[in-house]
């Protein structure tokens, strides 16, 4: 192996890099969890506002029927009092007259709770309109957030690309047995592969290092691990 000082610098700084690339990723992918949040959010509201419109449409509904079984008892009795005309007797008489009275109280039942209906559609129809202009704000919101969120996630993109490119830079100055090494201490551990030793800690686990290998690590003739979490470890001046 070349100059381990040297190699340990390199794996340092793809490492660098790495975490770099990392933050970027996770920057994306927050950006893309936003929209997604805002989709559903969306979705939510456009569904309140339509159910509110389907709450309209069953009153205006109601009140068409109540319209029309109005218009037949006006019918009725318009017929009524055309026999009221002909009739022989005063029991028949009374009878019919009976009858038109009955159908005008119903109708006029029927007319109150059009009245009430229409006051409920009027205001229902204000509801709606307002719901709508939100909903349409909001919209209008969402769009403006999703452009400048896709224009930040290109940028990023570019970003990790360009990353990319220098971690492979990088990565070519390396002995690539240690990039080996490296890879396989990166599938045992959480974090950072490479970290420094600091006053006999390691900054990996915070962990004493035993005082012959703290005196080893200062000669950089050799790759060596912590003790206790295996990251690869390498002395670094205090301060
Ligand atoms: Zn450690």
């Amino acid at each position: 192996m070349s100059n381990i000082q040297e190699q340990i610098n390199i794996l340092v700084e793809v490492q660098g890099v790495e975490v770099e690339i990392l933050q970027a990723d996770r920057l994306v992918n927050a950006l893309s969890d936003e929209v997604t949040a805002m989709d559903q959010a969306a979705a939510e509201r456009k569904a309140l506002v339509s159910a509110e419109k389907e709450t309209l449409d069953a009153l205006k509904k109601s009140y068409r029927e109540l319209e029309s079984e109005s218009k037949i008892n006006a019918g009725m009795i318009v017929k009524s009092n055309e026999k009221l005309r002909g009739v022989k007797t005063n029991k028949e008489y009374q009878s019919i007259l009976k009858e038109i009275d009955e159908t005008r109280k119903k109708n006029s039942g029927i007319e109150d709770r059009m009245l009430e209906l229409l006051d409920a559609i009027e205001s229902a129809e204000a509801a709606a309109k307002v719901k709508e202009a939100e909903l349409a704000g909001f919209l209008q919101s969402c769009q403006e957030k999703k452009e400048s969120f896709a224009v930040k996630a290109q940028r990023e993109r570019q970003a990790v690309d360009a990353l990319n490119e220098k971690k492979a830079q990088i990565s070519a100055k390396a002995d690539p047995e240690l990039i080996t090494v490296l890879d396989d201490v990166k599938k045992k551990v959480r974090g950072l592969a490479v970290v420094p030793v600091q006053q006999a800690i390691c900054m990996g686990c915070h962990m004493n290092i035993p005082a012959q290998l703290f005196n080893e690590l200062q000669r950089f003739d050799e790759l060596r691990f912590c003790p206790h979490c295996h990251r690869i470890i390498y002395w670094k001046e205090p301060g």
